[in-house]
C-alpha cells in the first residue's frame, strides 16, 4: 500500500483563506483584529519564526505587531509591558516567542498573558479549559494536527485507538485531550514505554511528537493506520526531516504527513485562526 498526503501546505492555504474571510467580517464591523509578538533576545531561530508569524497574520489581513526587546530585558519591565497589552482594546491575541533569555521563569511570563488573550494556548487556563471541555484556546501544533484528521473525513473518533508519541505540555498532552475529546481510545507515549511498537501497531491513529529520527518505522504501523509526524529534525544531509522513517512508513499507511509540508505550516495556520477567535470573543 502506498499512503495519501496529507498536504499541510494546501490545508494551510484554506484555512487561511477561512480567517481572510472572518477578518473581513470583522473589519466591515469595524474592528481591526490584531496579534503583539513579542522576542526577547537574538535567537535566530526565533527572530525567523516571529517574522513569519507577523507576515502570516498580515497576508490574512489581520494586524500584527513584532515588539523587540534586548536580551537583558528584566522580567519585571516584560510583564509591565504584557499588562499594558492585556489592557489595551485594540490588541486582541498576545504571543510572547519561547524560549526566553535563562534568567526570566517562562512560566510566569505566559501566566500574565490574559486567558482571553493567550492565542499559543500556552497558558494553564488555557490547558484547563481544554482538559474540562470549555472554550479556550487550544496549543496550534497539536489543534493543526486536529485539523489534519478532519481534512480527511475523521472527525468523530468513536471506536478508534490513537496512539501519541510525546507527552510534552504544548504538543502531546494537548494532542491526546483533543483525541479525546473526539471520541478517541487514547494512548500516551513517553522515553519511558516499553515496546512502542507492541502499542503503535495496534493503533488506527498515531501521532508522533519526540523529536528524534525514525522513532516511528515500517514494523511499528498498522496497515491502513493514519500518521501525523510533528517532529522537526534533521538528517545526515542537514535537511529538515520528521520522527517518522516516511519512505518506509507511507508503505504500510493509509494516510500520513511530510515533513517539510505537513504539520509545520498548519501550525503557523492555527495561529491565525486563534486570533480571528480572540478578536471574534471580545466583540460579540
Ligand atoms: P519535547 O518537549 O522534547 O518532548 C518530547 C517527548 O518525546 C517527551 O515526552 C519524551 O518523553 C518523548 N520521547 C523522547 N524519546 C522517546 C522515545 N525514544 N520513545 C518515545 N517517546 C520519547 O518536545 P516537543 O516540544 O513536544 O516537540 C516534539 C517534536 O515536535 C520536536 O521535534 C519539535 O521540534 C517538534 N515540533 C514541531 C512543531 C511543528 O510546528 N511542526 C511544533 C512543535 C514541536 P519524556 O517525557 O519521558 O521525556
Amino acid at each position: 500500500m502506498t499512503a495519501q498526503l496529507i498536504d499541510g501546505n494546501a490545508l494551510a492555504q484554506q484555512v487561511r483563506g477561512e480567517v481572510a474571510g472572518r477578518v473581513a467580517a470583522l473589519k466591515a464591523r469595524g474592528v481591526q483584529p490584531h496579534l503583539t509578538v513579542i522576542l526577547v533576545g537574538e535567537d535566530p531561530a526565533s527572530q525567523v519564526y516571529t517574522r513569519s508569524k507577523v507576515a502570516d497574520s498580515e497576508q490574512t489581513g489581520l494586524g500584527a505587531t513584532l515588539e523587540r526587546y534586548p536580551a537583558d530585558m528584566t522580567q519585571a519591565d516584560l510583564l509591565d509591558r504584557i499588562a499594558a497589552l492585556n489592557a489595551d482594546p485594540a490588541v486582541h491575541g498576545i504571543l510572547v516567542q519561547l524560549p526566553l533569555p535563562p534568567h526570566m521563569d517562562s512560566h510566569a511570563v505566559i501566566e500574565a498573558i490574559a486567558p482571553h488573550k493567550d492565542v499559543d494556548g500556552f497558558h494553564v487556563a488555557s490547558a484547563g479549559a481544554l482538559m474540562v471541555g470549555q472554550p479556550g484556546f487550544r496549543p496550534c501544533t497539536p489543534y493543526g494536527c486536529m485539523k489534519m484528521l478532519e481534512s480527511i473525513g475523521i472527525k468523530d473518533l468513536k471506536g478508534k485507538h490513537a496512539v501519541v508519541i510525546g507527552r510534552s505540555n504544548i504538543v502531546g498532552k494537548p494532542m491526546a485531550m483533543m483525541l479525546l475529546a473526539a471520541n478517541a481510545t487514547v494512548t500516551v507515549c513517553h522515553s519511558g514505554t516499553p515496546d512502542l511498537g507492541a502499542l503503535t501497531r495496534q493503533a488506527d491513529i498515531v501521532v508522533a511528537a519526540v523529536g528524534k529520527r525514525n522513532v516511528l518505522t515500517a514494523d511499528m504501523v498498522k496497515p491502513g493506520a493514519v500518521v501525523i509526524d510533528v517532529g522537526m529534525n534533521r538528517d545526515d544531509a542537514g535537511k529538515l526531516c520528521g520522527d517518522v522513517d516516511f519512505a518506509g512508513v507511507k508503505e504500510v499507511a493509509g494516510w500520513i504527513t511530510p515533513v517539510p509540508g505537513g504539520v509545520g505550516p498548519m501550525t503557523r495556520a492555527m495561529l491565525l485562526v486563534n486570533t480571528i477567535e480572540a478578536a471574534e470573543r471580545t466583540s460579540r
